[in-house]
């Protein structure tokens, strides 16, 4: 009998676990946390529900479609589009395919002028048909919106910071085939939240995985000669390996140097406030670059009610900056909503060094792990994102199913 082993229980590690097991094979999952799920977490506090950073599901990637069972799912989405602040008023900038009638009612408001809204119609053209994050692009994402000479305004109030939350990166610097896929993304889908908080996805995935086969609050310190020693003493054996640790553990297990420069770190606040914004639809507010430490904030429970307690709003306020504290954030978001700073209740803060990791930057591991016949699964393998965690766990399985 072959024996399969799965390091990691983010995303990718468990829907490579999940398939295996639809397809009747023995396996063992190791996860160091006692929580499967990695970066994708939830958590209750105070009878509100937390996800560890800022988070949305795009229900248009092909993996979420085929791999998560949504229809069963209680989803609230977003509106698409994001409140955009100018003359230090939020305005609501809205998806003309997806909002028409109340984008025509909002675009004198909005800073897009008319040259803008037709350059983002030549973009969602140019996006039709098959669309590959990863083809290599000569250009950025700063490049690009520059080469396509947006309005400075639009750059400002919408452009920039909306990709720099999606990137993490107020720098824009993924190729630009990353921004026309997100792009295409974010115009033809809908960004959702789960009932319960993010971790949904990983509680759906793990509940598609037997309890023993699961074995969490253990990791694999050292990799061998086709046995994982483990930090509980034991060793154990291997025939076929899946790492779907995050990257920085994969370069240590494999012994390589973590390459400088390739993470983005970000760090998510919550505030209570009792009551309601004025901004009142359900859109993201984003603040320019550099206007804030602050790169945007939501009233999550104006989205999904079910995250806050009744009579109570939760917002959800993101930084780049991991030393920025919970008094700088609440100050602002006070001053940009015309409210007091002691309106907002002060819950917690997540800050995660690495919550993306840059594009192209780990091919190292990847050669070494293939000439070490070990399966590496995970969203750095392709691109930063859940369809890519799901992508990468699939191509574990199905490398495990034909080398059977
Ligand atoms: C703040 C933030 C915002 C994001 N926003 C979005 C978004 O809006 N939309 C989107 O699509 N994606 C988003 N993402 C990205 C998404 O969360 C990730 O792409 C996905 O969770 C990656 O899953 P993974 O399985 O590849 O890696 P991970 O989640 O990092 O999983 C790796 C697992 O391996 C375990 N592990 C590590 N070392 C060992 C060891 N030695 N032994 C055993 N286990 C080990 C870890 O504990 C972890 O559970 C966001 C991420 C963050 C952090």
């Amino acid at each position: 009998m072959n024996s399969i082993v799965i390091v990691g229980g983010g995303i990718a590690g468990l829907q490579a676990a999940q398939i295996l097991q639809s397809k009747g094979l023995d396996f063992i999952l190791i996860e160091k946390s006692m929580l499967l799920g990695g970066r994708v977490q939830s958590e209750s506090f105070q009878g509100y529900t937390l996800d560890h950073g800022f988070q949305v599901l795009q229900t248009a990637y092909p993996e979420v479609q085929r791999s998560l069972r949504l229809s069963k799912w209680d989803l609230s989405y977003f509106q698409s589009g994001a409140y955009v602040l100018q003359d230090g008023k939020f305005k609501p900038f809205l998806n003309p395919l997806k909002s028409p009638f109340l984008f025509l009612k909002n675009i004198r408001s909005s800073g897009a002028s008319i040259f803008d809204l037709l350059k983002l119609a030549w973009i969602w053209l140019k996006t039709q048909g098959s669309i590959s994050p990863i083809t290599s692009h000569p250009e950025t994402t700063s490049e690009i919106i520059s080469r396509y000479r947006f309005s400075e305004k639009f750059q400002r109030i919408f452009l920039r910071p909306f990709f720099a939350g999606i990137f993490l990166d107020d720098q824009l610097t993924p190729p630009a085939s990353l921004f026309f896929y997100y792009m295409k993304q974010f115009l033809e889908g809908k960004a959702a939240l789960p009932k319960h908080g993010i971790g949904d996805i990983a509680l759906d995935l793990a509940s598609r995985i037997p309890k023993e086969k699961l074995l969490t609050g253990v990791s694999v310190i050292e990799i061998q000669e086709k046995s994982l020693k483990l930090s509980n003493a034991n060793t154990i054996h291997f025939d076929h390996l899946v790492l779907a640790t995050d990257p920085k553990q994969a370069c240590d297990l494999l012994k390589i140097d973590f390459p400088e420069n390739a993470h983005f770190s970000s760090k998510t606040f919550y505030f209570s406030l009792d009551r309601n914004l004025e901004t009142s639809l359900p859109l993201i507010h984003l603040m320019p670059l550099n206007s804030s430490p602050m790169l945007h904030f939501s009233c999550i429970s104006q989205v999904n009610p079910s995250l806050a307690p009744e009579g109570k709003h939760l917002i959800s306020a993101t930084s780049l900056q991991i030393e920025v504290s919970e008094e700088e954030i609440a100050k602002k978001l006070a001053r940009v909503l015309g409210l007091s700073q002691a309106d907002f209740t002060y819950l917690k803060s997540f800050s995660i060094p690495h919550s993306l990791f840059k594009l192209g930057c780990f091919t190292e591991v990847c050669q070494k792990a293939e000439a070490k016949n070990i399966i590496l699964a995970g969203d750095y393998t392709l691109f930063p994102s859940l369809q890519a965690a799901l992508s990468s766990g699939r191509k574990a399985a199905e490398k495990i199913l034909q080398d059977l």
